[in-house]
């Protein structure tokens, strides 16, 4: 019976995969045609000095769908751009999907639970290694990029170590709740005792699924409902969405040393860029050279806090540039 409930369970994923990605490729498509965008083919990358003159740019949906076509069947990526929830998650969080040079990008948008992140991170074949005194966890190509630029920033007098323990790589499911219910739980308290929220409210939204809650966070938060640690900004610049993590990849590092550009510099020349606005001490493997990122639909953001690669279809979000 149980068997017989996967078997069904696993032909609707695969067909919703397979109709989640036309519609990115046609949605990709239309953005394209008004943009006059390329096709994000690669061609003979730039020196990575002077990476914002002379550069192919591409489209950010346009490139992933390229992207997608290129990989085959076999690794669809199920997000719809027109649903909201997935496009805030593929503008906040999608620059790993172009994780390239041995990487294995995730199979979808968002994990839908522990299982689907298990299955992944076993056949991504972790690669465990002592890091700065804790055993961390990464894709093989990751940590191998990661352990080659500490050694640089070694020989500079630098370091690359782990921010908060093991969990500045690996994370499981279960992980990424906890950590949205520390930021969801305290925010749905704060805004009650402010009066903004109802008792009622509060609890509905407390209790609702984990895919809905997100909706229903995000939909607060246009009203000026932020749910960070400070209540100032959006939620997903405090912690990403359950299942949505690149941590969940094997593809992300919290960097202790991320305030010195130096090291940023380091960690660039081996493929590793901030790609979540705002996230300061989160690096992204995605094995490119910085001179390809803009082919691939992702544009480089200057804040107070240094540089970011993220997609060139994100929101605008001025206010955040000009915070702290
Ligand atoms: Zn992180």
């Amino acid at each position: 019976m149980r068997a017989a409930f996967r078997r069904r369970a696993t032909a609707h994923v695969l067909l919703r995969v397979a109709v989640a990605t036309l519609s990115v490729v046609f949605v990709g498509g239309r953005a394209l045609a008004a943009d006059g965008g390329n096709d994000g083919k690669a061609t003979n990358p730039a020196p990575s000095r002077g990476i914002t003159t002379n550069m192919k740019v591409a489209n950010f949906d346009d490139a992933l769908s390229t992207a997608l076509a290129r990989r085959g069947a076999a690794s669809r990526v199920a997000c719809d751009g027109r649903d909201p929830v997935a496009r805030r998650i593929l503008n906040e969080y999608g620059a790993v999907f172009f994780a390239s040079n041995g990487a294995v990008p995730p199979p979808v948008c968002i994990f839908a639970g522990a299982e689907e992140v298990e299955s992944f991170q076993r056949a991504a074949n972790a690669s465990a290694r002592e890091v700065g005194g804790v055993l961390i966890e990464l894709q093989p190509s990751a940590m191998r990029a990661l352990l080659a630029a500490r050694v640089e920033a070694q020989a500079e007098g630098l370091d690359i170590t782990p921010r908060d323990g093991a969990e500045s790589a690996r994370r499981g499911y279960a992980d990424t709740v906890r950590l949205w219910n520390s930021r969801l739980l305290p925010a749905l308290e704060y805004w009650r005792a402010q009066g903004r929220l109802t008792d009622e409210e509060a609890e509905r939204v407390r209790r609702l699924p984990v895919r809905e809650q997100v909706g229903a966070v995000l939909e607060l938060e246009r009203a000026g409902v932020y749910f960070s640690k400070d209540f100032s900004k959006s939620i997903l610049y405090s912690v990403a969405a359950p299942g949505a993590s690149q941590h969940l990849s094997l593809l992300a590092f919290d960097a202790a040393e991320y305030g010195d550009g130096r090291v940023r510099q380091i960690l660039a020349r081996h493929g590793w860029f901030r790609t979540v606005r705002s996230d300061c001490p989160h690096f992204t493997y995605l094995g490119l050279p910085e001179s390809r990122l803009p082919a691939h639909g992702l544009k480089r953001v200057e804040t107070a806090d240094g540089e970011f690669w993220v997609p060139n279809s994100g929101e605008l979000q001025p206010e955040l540039a000009q915070k702290r």
